[in-house]
């Protein structure tokens, strides 16, 4: 029901940002509040038995959804921003993109040693932004519990990918 709904909103750009990428456009489904309610409570029924003790959402896209879904569980949220953004103390991790590197980064007191984190994006491709996310999590004492997205493009195995790190991979649509 959801994953059909999210599927019919969600909107296809072609050759966006180059030549021979499909990309999803989820700026579709914002305009839909009763969508992005089912959304969130969705995510909140599949993620029942699970123990969060903060949603880490990835920049920017994953902010959408990450702020209520950890407003709704009653826990904070913590932005995973790219390198430059925030303010505070921070700690880094550079990853591998098709072309060249990129930089995330978390403030250090994001979260406490030992708390379990969900990590939250709108969209899982290949799994490299949340690898890289989990890693900087684990490196500042921090256990992901699992992994929630909006949107899965399935033929690029970002769910094989991730199972090491959590099994618990909520995907809504794929
Ligand atoms: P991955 O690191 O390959 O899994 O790519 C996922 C990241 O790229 C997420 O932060 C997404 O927001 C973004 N992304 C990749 N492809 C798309 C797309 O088709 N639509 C929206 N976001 C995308």
């Amino acid at each position: 029901m959801i994953e059909q709904q999210i599927k019919s909103a969600v909107r296809d750009i072609p050759d966006f940002p180059k030549p021979g990428i499909v990309f999803k456009d989820i700026t579709t489904i914002l305009k839909d509040p009763a969508l992005c309610e089912g959304i969130i409570d969705a995510f909140i029924e599949k993620l029942k038995g699970i123990r969060i003790d903060a949603v880490a959402g990835v920049e920017s896209r994953g902010f959408l959804f990450g702020l209520t879904l950890a407003t709704r569980l009653g826990v904070p949220f913590v932005p995973v921003r790219k390198a430059g953004k925030l303010p505070y103390s921070i700690k880094q991790k550079a990853y591998e993109l098709e072309y060249g590197t990129a930089t995330i980064e978390m403030h250090t007191d994001a979260f406490e040693p030992g708390q379990h984190i969900l990590l939250h994006d709108d969209l899982l491709a290949t799994g490299g932004t949340v690898t890289a996310a989990s890693d900087l999590i684990q490196e500042m004492g921090g256990v992901v519990s699992g992994f929630s997205f909006v949107v899965g493009l399935g033929f690029l195995k970002g769910k094989e990918r991730i199972a090491p790190i959590s099994n618990n991979i909520i995907v809504l649509a794929e």
